[in-house]
């Protein structure tokens, strides 16, 4: 039996770039069973949704049987993982089975993550359970609704193979994911690190020929590269500090060159609204807190500037020179891209004022810290209040006069709501929801999963039934902690 015909798998990264690719095949799934498929990204991929639920789709799913010309890599790569540097990290249980093209024409990576050990699993299973990986699958289907740059999820699998991890026997999974390519600042890392320059420029030239085609038309195109990823990622930090979100463990192999959210591990949407807010078990000092993202952003894109050095002048010194001009590019890039999303979820025409809109930013986001106040529910509130229903976003603040003073100035401004409706979402995953979903899953109950994905999956448009899920947790919910590599 062959899978369906249609699929090709392209194999230009191991091609282009052996030195970072290790030809490898998954693990056997005994007993492959689908929990979730994607229908309309399959259909996008030119994937038939019913061929994949079918035996031949799940093994297909599962890398136990691929087309012929296939050949699935792990690819490798370096990282700092809080801050220190691992110069080998790379796929341990994952594998890029190749690339595909889109209704679009774009080629995209169809990638599996919980495939089986690979060369680089170091002392992992190299699998993956079958709750994370629905977890992975939700919050990034949540992400792309949200318009947010981001890696998708085709389906999640279960293996029929048990996982071991620290609280028992787990139901293992594969998550088949797709993205428009999986290079990260890490892998210009692990490239760096081989010392040969001609790995550097295939990788770097690789990277602009997929993401930024424009930048080989510029004067310097691996600077141009630099800057073209910075902004990438200036606009993508922007976007999850709009919509509450922490990704938890932005190490330098979990940044991509595309400007994709990537690396659902321990992530998570804030209720309330703490620039410290850190849910990651091991994030302890904090670093990776929801605050701190921007910083961190331009800390990892140091790194990869770092490894683009030789390419940027063949005097050293010139390079980092250069290279400095674009990394400081940054803070005004992400400065420009926050306060515009800002406007937008104010409802300010462009006209309002710039020395105005700032200090209205940052007094609004004062009085949400200091009061506790639910950062999502607030904005969509928010929008009432621009139609004159005050009172529902009154209520939830003890220091009314500030607020009110504060209301007074947003007004004169003549927010418009219908814009404001378009930027604040009403659902988002909220942590209680994501784990009731995956409680049920865990007891063979998908329904709920279901239901969460379709409250996410149209975020802004407010739905009669759906009440619950544009609730914040309930009382007795607690601290909530998310884990890495589960
Ligand atoms: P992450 O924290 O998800 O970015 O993963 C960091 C590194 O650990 C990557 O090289 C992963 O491939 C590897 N890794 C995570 N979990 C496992 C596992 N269960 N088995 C093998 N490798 C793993
Ligand atoms: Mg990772
Ligand atoms: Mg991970």
């Amino acid at each position: 039996r062959t899978p369906q015909p249609t699929v090709t798998l392209g194999g230009a990264f191991a091609a282009d770039l052996p030195e970072l690719a290790v030809p490898w095949q998954a693990e056997e799934a005994p007993d492959p069973r689908l929990l979730v498929v994607n229908a309309p990204l399959a259909a996008d991929l030119g994937l038939d949704p019913d061929w994949l639920r079918g035996e031949d789709g799940l093994r297909f799913l599962t890398g136990n049987r691929l087309p012929e010309q296939a050949m699935p890599v792990a690819q490798a790569y370096a990282g700092h993982q809080f801050g220190s540097y691992v110069p080998r990290l790379g796929d341990g249980r994952a594998l890029l089975l190749g690339e595909v093209t889109d209704a679009e024409g774009q080629r995209r990576d169809l990638h599996l993550k919980g495939s089986g050990r690979t060369p680089f699993a170091r002392g992992g299973d190299g699998r993956a359970a079958v709750g994370p990986m629905l977890r992975e699958y939700l919050v990034s289907e949540a992400m792309h609704a949200l318009r947010i740059p981001t890696t998708r999820s085709l389906a999640v699998v279960a293996t029929g193979r048990t996982v071991l991890r620290e609280d028992g026997p787990l139901p293992g999974a594969v998550l088949a994911r797709v993205a428009s390519s999986h290079l990260r600042v890490g892998s210009f890392q692990y490239a760096r690190s081989l010392d040969e320059p001609a790995v550097l420029r295939r990788l770097a030239d690789q990277a602009i020929r997929i993401h930024y085609p424009e930048a080989a038309q510029d004067e310097q195109p691996y600077l141009s590269l630099l800057r073209r990823v910075a902004a990438a990622q200036a606009g993508l930090v922007a976007r999850w500090l709009q919509v509450g979100f922490v990704h938890g463990v932005m190490n330098t192999d979990n940044m991509t060159i595309s400007g994709e959210t990537i690396d659902y591990g321990p992530c998570a949407f804030m209720d309330v609204f703490d620039p410290r807010a850190v849910y990651s078990s091991i994030d302890r000092g904090g670093r990776y807190a929801y605050g701190q993202q921007p910083a961190i952003a331009q800390w990892n894109l140091a790194r990869f500037a770092e490894t683009l050095l030789p390419l940027l002048h063949d005097d050293q010194d010139q390079a980092v020179i250069l290279a400095t001009e674009e990394l400081n590019g940054f803070t005004r890039e992400f400065g420009t891209a926050y306060a515009a999303g800002m406007r937008c979820k104010l409802g300010l025409a462009a006209e309002a004022p710039d020395e105005a809109v700032g200090p209205l930013i940052d007094d609004l986001l004062a009085l949400l810290q200091q009061d506790h106040i639910d950062y999502t529910q607030f904005f969509r509130r928010l929008g009432h209040a621009a139609r004159g229903d005050l009172s529902p976003v009154q209520a939830v603040f003890t220091d009314r006069p500030a607020f009110d003073a504060w209301t007074e100035r947003w007004l004169a401004f003549g927010p418009d709501p219908a814009a404001m409706d378009r930027e604040n979402p009403v659902y988002i995953p909220r942590n209680h929801l994501v784990e009731e979903a995956l409680s049920a899953a865990a007891g063979d109950d998908l329904d709920p999963l279901e239901q969460l994905l379709e409250a996410i999956r149209d975020p802004f448009r407010e739905r009669p039934g759906l009440e619950r899920y544009a609730e914040g947790p309930p009382e007795d919910f607690g601290r909530y902690t998310t884990f890495c590599g589960t």
